[in-house]
């Protein structure tokens, strides 16, 4: 039997090898690996794609949420709210700019960052240390961005979207991405739109916070050799432009190829006992994960491994239970439960029909 993995970014080179081998092979022949015509033209590709002025690429999206939330002026002294579900960086890239993560609980269903427990902490012990918020687009959907851009301009706080996980989601017909004055995307290569080494971009309404971020990416220069801002590198090289470039093409349809597997996974799991992934309203999923509920997870996933099928947990230990991270004092009901039941069933554009029937067999199997 063949092994179905949780992702197999190979497989998208293998479906655009002839292109992308062309976009190296351009690259290695210019003369010009960093800081070029490629970085500038996926910039301007990207930003058109997304429907904003502007987009900054940088080394990869850990950095951009640094270098945005460092451009929008938040540092030591300042707290930023996010959520304890996500991937580390989101929450070293805080730290990294000398502010403190606070986190909020997330929503039971969605598992996305609760608007109204948002509401409810600023308004009950308003700190006004607290100056941002970074909302992640966990899995592929969106958060309520109508709702906390709201909350957020009657509170005063920045909204800085993490969009790694949210390539073409929507809320509204508005992509994630193009609510708040920045946002950022990582490039990496198993998220929808990924490199082939690390890559990530700020992108942004704002071109002088855009502006800033640019000068930040490169030691603070906005001429060679002279630095107007303390910055430092984190440069997006020509190589990976080219690579993101060629991928930025198929971009929409390999996210419909991803919503016609969920299509197929809802339809066939909908009689088991598992919990499906919740779909909101007025959003469109992007699918970078298709996440399923079950208090028997760790067993699922050794069943399934058990027949070469590799699921993801995403994630199996919230940030603030983390060594790194470690808080006590502090509960998040949904968000610990939620990290003891999720899993990722194989959800990519390598798969075929016949492999998401595979999965389904299986699935059923365990249930019996
Ligand atoms: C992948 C990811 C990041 C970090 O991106 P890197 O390019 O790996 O630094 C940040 N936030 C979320 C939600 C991610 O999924």
């Amino acid at each position: 039997m063949q092994k179905i993995s949780p992702a197999d970014p190979k497989a998208s080179y293998l479906a655009a090898q002839a292109d992308i081998d062309a976009a190296i092979r351009r690259v290695m022949l210019s003369g010009h690996y960093i800081l070029g015509h490629e970085g500038e033209a996926f910039e301007k590709e990207f930003s058109a794609w997304l429907g904003t002025p502007g987009t900054v690429g940088v080394a990869n999206g850990t950095d951009a949420i640094e270098l945005a939330l460092h451009a929008a002026g938040i540092g030591p002294g300042d707290k930023v709210v996010t959520v304890a579900n996500t991937v580390t960086a989101t929450v070293s890239a805080i730290v990294a700019t000398g502010a403190k993560p606070v986190f909020v609980d997330v929503e039971p269903g969605t598992m996305l960052l609760d608007v109204a427990a948002l509401e409810t902490m600023l308004t009950t012990v308003r700190d006004p240390k607290i100056k941002a918020v970074v909302p992640v687009h966990l899995y592929g959907l969106a958060v309520d961005m109508p709702r906390l851009m709201a909350l957020a301009a009657r509170h005063n706080l920045f909204v800085m979207e993490d969009c790694a996980q949210a390539h073409g989601s929507l809320v509204g017909g508005r992509k994630a991405g193009t609510w708040g004055p920045l946002a950022t995307f990582s490039y990496y290569p198993t998220k929808n739109l990924g490199a082939f080494g690390d890559a990530g971009a700020v992108t942004g309404t704002d071109p002088a916070l855009l502006d800033q971020v640019r000068l930040l990416r490169q030691y603070g220069w906005r001429k060679r050799y002279i630095s107007d801002l303390n910055g430092r590198n984190s440069r997006l090289d020509e190589l990976q432009a080219a690579i993101l470039r060629v991928r930025l093409t198929r971009l929409d349809a390999e996210n419909q190829r991803r919503n016609a597997m969920a299509g197929q996974y809802l339809a066939a799991l909908k009689d088991t006992p598992l919990q499906l992934p919740v779909l909101a309203e007025g959003r469109t999923h992007t699918w970078h994960q298709f996440v399923v509920r079950t208090p028997q997870r760790d067993e699922l996933q050794a069943h399934l491994a058990k027949q070469d099928i590799l699921c993801g947990v995403l994630y199996p230990v919230p940030i603030h239970r983390q060594p790194a991270y470690h808080d006590a004092s502090l509960s998040l009901p949904h968000t610990e439960q939620a990290c003891t039941e999720v899993l990722s069933l194989p959800l990519h554009p390598g798969l075929t029909d016949e492999d998401i029937d595979r999965v389904v067999r299986e699935v059923k199997g365990f249930f019996g």
